[in-house]
């Protein structure tokens, strides 16, 4: 937990979110801008910068998170229509918050590649 880290405080509960999933590990809240009709974000408990500072003993937790972003589609209505799963790294992504999360979007037609 990093009390200054917006997304450690949202998975604190100190700070409020719109949560659709949460268990021990991670937990997934709906984006506070949504690009999309469907806009979730999730995130580890555990506070990590980026996918930057992943390595290979972050497998179970990757998994696990692919394994809700996958639940949470289904829940949502955007698994047979399809969704994009993306995150950002570093300035020129446009990374904005500093704690690893993954961006699950759908509901509507998206181009590729990315603006
Ligand atoms: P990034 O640009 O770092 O890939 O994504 C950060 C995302 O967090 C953005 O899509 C932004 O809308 C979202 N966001 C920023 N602050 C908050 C907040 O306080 N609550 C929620 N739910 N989402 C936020
Ligand atoms: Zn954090």
């Amino acid at each position: 937990m990093d009390a200054e880290c917006l997304f450690c405080r949202i998975a604190a509960g100190t700070v409020p979110s719109t949560q659709v999933h949460a268990d021990d590990r991670v937990i997934a809240f709906r984006d506070i801008a949504p690009a999309a009709p469907v806009h979730v974000l999730l995130i580890p408990r555990r506070h990590v910068a980026s996918a930057a500072d992943l390595g290979d003993d972050d497998g179970a937790l990757l998994g696990h998170l692919f394994a809700v972003a996958n639940e949470v589609a289904g829940r949502e209505g955007i698994a047979e229509s399809g969704f994009r799963i993306v995150t950002n790294v570093g300035p020129d992504s446009g990374y904005t918050v500093p704690h690893l999360h993954f961006h699950l979007l759908g509901g509507r037609r998206m181009s590729w590649p990315p603006g």
